[in-house]
C-alpha cells in the first residue's frame, strides 16, 4: 500500500461529465478527464486490502489485480501498472468507458463515512489505458508460434473480440464473422459515440488485424463453419428485442431502441443525417433502464422537441435497503447522463414510473401521432394492473421500445438448428462453454443481456475451454 493515509487525504473525485449546456451540442465523450497528478492521487487512496472486495466475485468479473496496479499508479509507474491490469483486462479502454464498476461498488471504502468513497478504478484504469496509447506502449503483439489450429468467433462483440484476442495469443488461427458492416456487436452499434467513441473501438480492432486475426465483414455465420474450422465459438449476443403487445406497433415512428441507436451512431461515424431522427419530434422511451437513457441522450442531441421516459416498475429507493446490503450492486435510484440532460433541457426528470403504453395512435398513414398510457398497479395476485381513470394521451412522433431483450436472435439458432432454452440463452446443459461437438458459445448469447465486462470475461473463459479442446 503506497500511500497509508491517501484515502483519509483525498477525496474520491471522477473524471467531471462536461456540462449538459456543451455536450448536448454534439456527441462527443461525455467526460473530461482529470490531469496526471490527480490521478495518481486518486490510486493513492486504494488501501491494498488485504480482503479486496473490488477482486471478488462481488466486484470484478475479470478478477484484475486493482490494489496492485493502484499501487504502481500512485508511484508514478504508469506502464508497469498498466501491463499488470493487461494481465486480466483484455480491453480497458472499453470498460474505461462503459463498466458500471461492479469493483467500485464492491470496494471497502464504497459505503464508507456514509457516501460513496470508493476509489475511481474505472477513470484509473481508462487513464492508464490510453497513456499506454499515447507512449507507444501499446504494440501488435504477433504470436511468436502458430499452432495450425482454426478457430471461427461469430460476432466481433466483447465476447467475441475478447475471445479472439486470447486465442490469437494462444496461436491459434482466428477468423471473426459479423454479420454487420463494422466490427464491435454493441460496441459499436448500441452504446451510443458520447458513452464510447467509436474510434476507440476501430483502434482496437485494427490493432488486433496487424496481430494477425482477420475479420470478415456483412458476413453472417454459415453452418459449414462446423466442417471448415477446428472449433467456432458462437457470440452473437442477445438482441432479440422485447416488444409491446399494443395495437399499431407496426405504424411509421416506433423503433426498437438498437435500431434507431444503431441509425444514430451510423449517422455520427459516416456524418451523414440519420435514417430516423428525433429532431423537432415528440419522443416517448419505453424501458426506464440503461438502453432507455441512451434514447434519451441521443433523441436531445438530435434535437427532439421533448422526451418522455415510461417505466412500468415503481421507482427504486433512493438508498440501499436492508435486503440488499454492500458489497452486493446497489438496486437504488441512478440517475444518469440522459436523464441529467433532460432534466437541464426540460426542467424535469424525464421518467415516469408505473406507467405504460396502452394504445398507439396513428394518422391515416400509419404515421404514428400520440400514444395512450396508463398507470399501473399491482394487484392482490402481484400482478401489474392498469388503473382505471388514468389514461393520458401524449403527443408523440417517435415511439422507441427499451423494453429489455428476450434472447438471441432466430436467424442464428436457425443457421445452426439449434435451440435456446426457455430465457433465449444457448447455454449448455452442463454450464461450460461446448454446446456440442467443435461448437461453443459465449456473452449474451450464453447469459443473457449483461454487461460489457461480463461478455469480455465469458469471452475469455470460452477461449480457455476451445484451448483445452483443441489440446493447446
Ligand atoms: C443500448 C445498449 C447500451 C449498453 N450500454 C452498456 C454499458 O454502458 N455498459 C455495459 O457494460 N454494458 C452495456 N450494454 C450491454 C453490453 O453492450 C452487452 O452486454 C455486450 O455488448 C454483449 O456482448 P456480446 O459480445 O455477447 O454481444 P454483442 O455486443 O451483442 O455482439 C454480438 C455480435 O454478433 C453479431 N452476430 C449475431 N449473429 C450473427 C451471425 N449469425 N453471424 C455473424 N455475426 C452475428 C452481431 O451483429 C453483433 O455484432 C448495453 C447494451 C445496449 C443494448
Ligand atoms: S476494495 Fe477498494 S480500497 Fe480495497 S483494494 Fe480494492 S479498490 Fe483498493
Amino acid at each position: 500500500m503506497g500511500k497509508a493515509t491517501g484515502f483519509l487525504e483525498t477525496p474520491r473525485t471522477e473524471n467531471p461529465f462536461r456540462s449538459e449546456a456543451e455536450r448536448l451540442c454534439d456527441f462527443q465523450d461525455l467526460h473530461a478527464h482529470l490531469p496526471e497528478e490527480a490521478r495518481h492521487e486518486q490510486a493513492s487512496r486504494c488501501m491494498y486490502c488485504g480482503v479486496p472486495f473490488c477482486q471478488s466475485d462481488y466486484g470484478c468479473p475479470l478478477h484484475n489485480l486493482i490494489p496492485e496496479w493502484n499501487d504502481l499508479l500512485f508511484r508514478g509507474q504508469e506502464k508497469e501498472a498498466l501491463m499488470r491490469l493487461l494481465e486480466t483486462a483484455p480491453f480497458p479502454e472499453f470498460t474505461g468507458h462503459v463498466c458500471p464498476a461492479l469493483c467500485e461498488k464492491a470496494c471497502n471504502l464504497a459505503d464508507w463515512a456514509g457516501k460513496d468513497n470508493a476509489v475511481t478504478n474505472r477513470d484509473n484504469e481508462l487513464y492508464l489505458i490510453e497513456t499506454g496509447f499515447a507512449n507507444g506502449w501499446i504494440q501488435p503483439r504477433v504470436p511468436a508460434f502458430r499452432t495450425g489450429k482454426r478457430v471461427a468467433v461469430v460476432g466481433s462483440g466483447p465476447s467475441g473480440l475478447a475471445a479472439a484476442d486470447l486465442l490469437n495469443r494462444r496461436g491459434h488461427s482466428v477468423t471473426v464473422f459479423e454479420k454487420a458492416d463494422r466490427p464491435g456487436g454493441l460496441l459499436m452499434y448500441g452504446i451510443p459515440n458520447m458513452k464510447l467513441p467509436k474510434e476507440i473501438v476501430e483502434r482496437r480492432v485494427r490493432l488486433m488485424e496487424a496481430e494477425g486475426i482477420a475479420f470478415r465483414l456483412n458476413t453472417p455465420a454459415d453452418p459449414d463453419l462446423l466442417k471448415d474450422y477446428d472449433a467456432v465459438l458462437l457470440c452473437g449476443g442477445a438482441r432479440k428485442p422485447r416488444s409491446l403487445n399494443v395495437p399499431h406497433m407496426d405504424a411509421h415512428g416506433v423503433f426498437f431502441a438498437v435500431d434507431y441507436l444503431t441509425a444514430a451512431t451510423r449517422a455520427v461515424v459516416d456524418a451523414a443525417e440519420p435514417s430516423v431522427s428525433a429532431k423537432d419530434r415528440h419522443v416517448v422511451v419505453v424501458g426506464g433502464g440503461d438502453t432507455g437513457n441512451d434514447c434519451v441522450g441521443t433523441a436531445l442531441r438530435q434535437g427532439c422537441a421533448s422526451v418522455t421516459q415510461l417505466e412500468m416498475m415503481p421507482a427504486p429507493p433512493v438508498d440501499r435497503t436492508p435486503a440488499n446490503p454492500w458489497p452486493e450492486w446497489p438496486r437504488v435510484l441512478r440517475t444518469d447522463y440522459g436523464q441529467l440532460e433532460a432534466l437541464s433541457r426540460q426542467g424535469a426528470d424525464p421518467r415516469v414510473y408505473e406507467t405504460t403504453v396502452q394504445e398507439i395512435i396513428p394518422d391515416a398513414e400509419n404515421t404514428i401521432q400520440s400514444i395512450r398510457t396508463v398507470r399501473l398497479e399491482r394487484n392482490a395476485e402481484g400482478r401489474f394492473v392498469p388503473v382505471p381513470g388514468t389514461e393520458r394521451t401524449l403527443p408523440c412522433g417517435l415511439l422507441l421500445i427499451a423494453a429489455g431483450f428476450v434472447g438471441c436472435e432466430e436467424s442464428t439458432l436457425e443457421a445452426f438448428s439449434l435451440s435456446a432454452d426457455n430465457r433465449g440463452r444457448l447455454l449448455p446443459p452442463d454450464l461450460s462453454h461446448r454446446f456440442s461437438g467443435n461448437l461453443f458459445t459465449a456473452g449474451d448469447m450464453r447469459t443473457g443481456q449483461s454487461l460489457v465486462v461480463r461478455a469480455l470475461a465469458d469471452g475469455r473463459a470460452a477461449a480457455m475451454e476451445i484451448c483445452a479442446f483443441l489440446g493447446k
